[in-house]
C-alpha cells in the first residue's frame, strides 16, 4: 500500500485520507517556534506512518496535538503521539465515556446497538486493528468551548467550535497565513445514532461559515483538498437540496423536481439523490 503525503501551503503538511479503513486526513502545521498537529489518526499504526514521514522531511516534530471531533478514526491515535491535546469540552466529555470500554466484539456490539457508533465503524475498527484491540484513550489536557488560537511562530491556527449534524462537538481549524480551513467532518451527515441525516438549516449555517472564510483550500477528512472554486462548486448542488428540503421540506418529488431544474438535467447523479433522502430524514413529519 502506498502512503500519500503533500506539502499543502507554506507551513501545511498532510497525510491523505485511504479509506479501506477509513483513515482520515492528518495535518502537520509547522510554524517557527512549534508544530501542531491535527487529528490523532484511528490508530497508533496511522499515526506512526504520518510521525516518520514527518521526520523524514525534516519537520519539528508536532507538541500539540488539536482534535477536530472524537470519533475513533480521527482520535485512536492519541496514545501514539504522547502530546498535550486540546477539544472541545464535548469531545473531551464523550472520550472520557468511551475510557473504561475494552473493544471486544461484544462491546463493539452494545456500542452499535446503543446508536453510540455505527456498524461502519464498528467494522473499520475491527479490519484496522484486527483481533488485538487493546485501544487506550486518552483524556484531553486542555477543554474548550467556543474558539481557540494557536501562535506557533509566524503562522496562527483557530479552532473553532461549529457543530452540526455529523457531530455536536465538531470543529473546524483555519490556518490564517496559509488560508487553509480544515473542515473536520462537519459538513458531514449523522452517522451515529439512527438513519444518516441531515438538518438544511444547520448544512446552510455551516456552509455559510466555511465560505465566510473565504479560503485558498477547503479540506474536509475524507476527501480530497479543494480549491476555494471546487469547493463551491462542488457544494452548490448540496446547497440547492438544503434549500429546495426548506422551502418544499414534505415534497419529495418537488425537491426532486427542484434539483432537476438547477441541474437542467433529468437524472440526478446518485450522491445527490441520497442526498435528498438524508435531508428528507431531519424533516418532522406533518
Ligand atoms: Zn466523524
Amino acid at each position: 500500500m502506498t502512503h500519500h503525503y503533500q506539502q499543502l501551503s507554506p507551513h501545511v503538511i498532510i497525510m491523505h485520507a485511504e479509506h479501506e479503513t477509513d483513515r482520515p486526513i492528518l495535518a502537520a502545521i509547522a510554524g517557527e517556534r512549534r508544530t501542531l498537529l491535527m487529528d490523532a489518526g484511528n490508530s497508533p499504526a496511522h499515526a506512526e506512518l504520518f510521525r516518520r514521514e514527518l521526520e523524514w522531511r525534516g519537520v519539528r516534530m508536532p507538541e500539540i496535538l488539536a482534535l477536530t471531533h472524537w470519533h475513533w478514526d480521527h482520535t485512536f491515535g492519541m496514545e501514539a503521539w504522547n502530546l498535550p491535546v486540546v477539544a472541545h469540552e464535548e469531545t473531551g466529555r464523550v472520550l472520557s465515556s468511551l475510557q473504561e470500554l475494552d473493544w471486544s466484539d461484544s462491546c463493539l456490539t452494545n456500542l452499535v446497538s446503543d446508536g453510540i457508533i455505527s456498524e461502519d465503524s464498528a467494522a473499520d475498527i475491527r479490519k484496522e486493528y484486527g483481533s488485538r484491540r487493546d485501544i487506550r484513550i486518552n483524556q484531553p489536557d486542555i477543554l474548550f468551548r467556543d474558539r481557540i488560537e494557536f501562535d506557533l511562530g509566524g503562522v496562527v491556527c483557530e479552532l473553532v467550535h461549529v457543530g452540526g449534524d455529523h457531530s455536536a462537538d465538531s470543529c473546524i481549524l483555519h490556518v490564517r497565513e496559509d488560508q487553509v480551513l480544515f473542515l473536520g467532518d462537519a459538513l458531514g451527515p449523522s452517522v451515529y445514532g439512527g438513519p444518516r441525516k441531515y438538518t438544511s438549516a444547520a448544512f446552510l449555517k455551516l456552509l455559510s461559515t466555511a465560505y465566510g472564510y473565504n479560503a485558498r483550500w477547503y479540506v474536509e477528512s475524507h476527501g480530497i483538498p479543494m480549491s476555494g472554486e471546487e469547493f463551491r462548486s462542488d457544494l452548490a448542488g448540496w446547497e440547492k437540496i438544503a434549500r429546495a428540503v426548506e422551502v418544499f421540506g414534505h415534497d419529495r418529488e418537488r425537491v426532486v423536481g427542484e434539483m432537476k431544474a438547477f441541474l437542467q438535467s433529468d437524472e440526478l447523479p446518485k450522491d445527490l439523490l441520497q442526498g435528498i433522502d438524508y435531508f428528507m430524514a431531519a424533516v418532522e413529519p406533518l
